[in-house]
């Protein structure tokens, strides 16, 4: 079995890499009875996005500058 936070480790890995199947399988079966990775993974999820939205917006600014 694996603990919260062995999972926690791959769903942030996954962000990065693409993870095996079976590594996405202990995840998907984790996260069905565990609603606090379930949170985690959401968030981890929305911070990425926003980080990448945020530095996106960063570099349009540059870009006009010059
Ligand atoms: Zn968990």
């Amino acid at each position: 079995m694996h603990s919260c936070r062995d999972i926690s480790i791959l769903v942030s890995q996954g962000l990065d890499k693409k993870l095996s199947w079976r590594e996405r399988f202990t995840v998907r079966m984790h996260l069905m009875m565990c609603t606090r990775c379930r949170n985690f993974q959401k968030q981890t999820q929305f911070i990425r996005k926003a980080a990448r939205h945020y530095t996106d917006g960063l570099q349009s600014r540059l870009d006009k500058k010059s």
